[in-house]
């Protein structure tokens, strides 16, 4: 596939390309334009020159022209699927209900169309002011391989109801769900340059918007360091910024909790996408009376999961998406059993057999008496290995759960509501679940504190993340 650059599909300004692999299957299936800075400019001089025309039609056409590629979306919605299972690992069900959610998140974003204008003011002894809401300009996506989709769709909803104009580089691991994605926009008739999709390299396609002095805002979706980064680039720079970074959000199993319901929510919780999700069930706290109980139900429903290549029927989780990740938490499980950090109860291995030879598979892995300074609590463990930890009360439990650099999602899992209560306030995180997890939904704003980020996503809320309010006052 080639990178889309003012409507048009091109290569990269040095024909250089990069392959796109299989997860499950080590096989190229693809290779996509290794862009340049030189790409990333051009498509910040398209992006520019599309603002006015894009920015003058009311929001309510704008909105007719994304419902319309929602509607092709829907009607492509099995061969979309196949293609992000292709690229990123997860099995099919999971790529259709994300490309679903691509689709609802769109369309919520058309549904608010005529949602976003300014204020009248009433100015006692002076007279009135009003408010107006303009878009800012050209804004970047840069955007990461877990969830192309979704994440595309969470970032060019708001900023491209609202009048902007948007250069997206997507993963290097994922950029083909996402150029198709654009290409159907254009079908359905978004004007040239208003959503522009480079690929290559975060260091240079990445870095180039943001520091491009055409660019005014910058929506990021990725690993802490990388967020970092972009900040103090974008500070110098005094640009607007969205940082959806890293989680490790605990869930805290209380003794009164319904058991059941539980554990169906720590095993999609951990082990939906192959444990590849930001707001995965990344830290289990589970109370000691219970506790026994508990694990020994997971671990039946985590020997349950079958693991495969996700375009195979009935299977419940994916590979790993990459080579670096499959690395990672084989190096984790490692130095859990060196360290003796913890009692693996089950999983910790690649599996065996001719299937699992050539992707990044790791079994779904419980383990449980680790230590508070263990990696795995102190991590963002980006796959499907779930540490426990028991706890004595839910006072013991908060103090844990709050014992990380992350803020992004927890849950409280308690028939008792003076205890949910306690968790509501007590729990340092963007999002808090009562007897659930990992839910998402685009009327509800979704974002992290402390290092898991700035700025909300989803939700009206994501809004006035790309628009400018001026103040006219009037004296009387
Ligand atoms: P990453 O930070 O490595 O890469 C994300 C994107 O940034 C990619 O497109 C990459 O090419 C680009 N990039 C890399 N270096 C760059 C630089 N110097 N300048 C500009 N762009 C650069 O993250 P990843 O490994 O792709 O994604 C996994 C991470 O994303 C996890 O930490 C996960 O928790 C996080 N995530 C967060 C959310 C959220 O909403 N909070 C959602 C999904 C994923």
């Amino acid at each position: 596939m080639k990178m889309l650059i003012n409507g048009k599909s091109v290569e990269a300004c040095n024909g250089e390309f990069f392959d796109i692999i299989n997860p499950a299957t080590g096989e190229r299936i693809d290779r996509v334009p290794k862009g340049t800075e030189n790409d990333a400019t051009i498509a910040v001089e398209a992006a520019s020159s599309a603002f006015s025309g894009w920015a003058s039609i009311s929001p309510q056409q704008r909105a007719g022209i994304l419902y319309r590629a929602a509607g092709i979306i829907r009607q492509k919605k099995d061969e979309l699927a196949v293609l992000l299972t292709r690229e990123q690992g997860k099995t099919l069900a999971e790529a259709k209900n994300e490309i679903a959610g691509f689709t609802k998140v769109l369309e919520y974003y058309c549904g608010l169309a005529s949602s976003f204008h300014g204020d009248f003011i009433s100015v006692p002894q002076n007279g009135y002011a009003f408010t107006v809401k303009k878009p800012l300009g050209v804004c970047a996506a840069i955007i990461p391989w877990n969830m192309p989709a979704l994440i595309m769709a969470w970032k060019i909803g708001p900023a491209l109801i609202s009048g902007n104009t948007l250069v997206l580089k997507p993963a290097s691991n994922t950029p083909l769900t996402n150029l198709t994605l654009a290409s159907i926009l254009s079908e359905a008739g978004l004007p040239s340059g208003v959503l522009n999709i480079v690929t290559g390299p975060g260091e240079v396609v990445g870095e180039t918007l943001v520091k491009s002095p055409k660019v005014k805002k910058i929506s990021f979706t990725g690993e802490v360091e990388t967020g970092k980064r972009i900040a103090e680039l974008a500070a110098g720079r005094m640009k607007r910024v969205t940082l959806e970074l890293g989680g490790s959000d605990p869930m805290i199993v209380c003794d009164d909790a319904n058991l059941e319901d539980a554990v169906l929510g720590a095993l999609r919780g951990r082990y939906y996408n192959c444990g590849q999700t930001c707001t995965a069930v990344k830290r289990l706290f589970v109370f000691e009376s219970i506790a026994e109980k508990f694990i020994k139900m997971l671990e039946t429903g985590i020997r349950n999961l079958r693991v495969g290549n996700g375009m195979h029927e009935n299977i419940d989780m994916g590979p790993l998406n990459n080579h670096r990740q499959w690395e990672y938490i084989k190096e984790l499980i490692r130095e859990v059993e060196e360290k003796d950090e913890g009692r693996i109860i089950t999983g910790g291995r690649v599996p065996e057999g001719s299937a699992f030879n050539k992707g990044y598979f790791f079994e779904p892995t419980l383990i449980k008496d680790v230590p508070r300074e263990s990696r795995l609590l102190k991590e963002e463990v980006f796959g499907p290995v779930l540490p426990v930890v028991q706890v004595k009360s839910l006072e013991e439990a908060i103090e844990a759960a709050n014992n990380s650099s992350y803020g992004l999602g927890a849950s409280i899992w308690t028939k008792n509501l003076d205890q949910a209560h306690i968790g509501f306030e007590q729990l340092n995180a963007g999002i808090i679940w009562l007897n659930q997890h990992l839910k998402v939904a685009p009327e509800v704003p979704f974002g992290g504190t402390r290092e898991s980020g700035i700025g909300r996503e989803n939700g009206p809320d994501a809004l006035s993340e790309y628009l400018d309010l001026k103040t006219v006052m009037i004296k009387t």
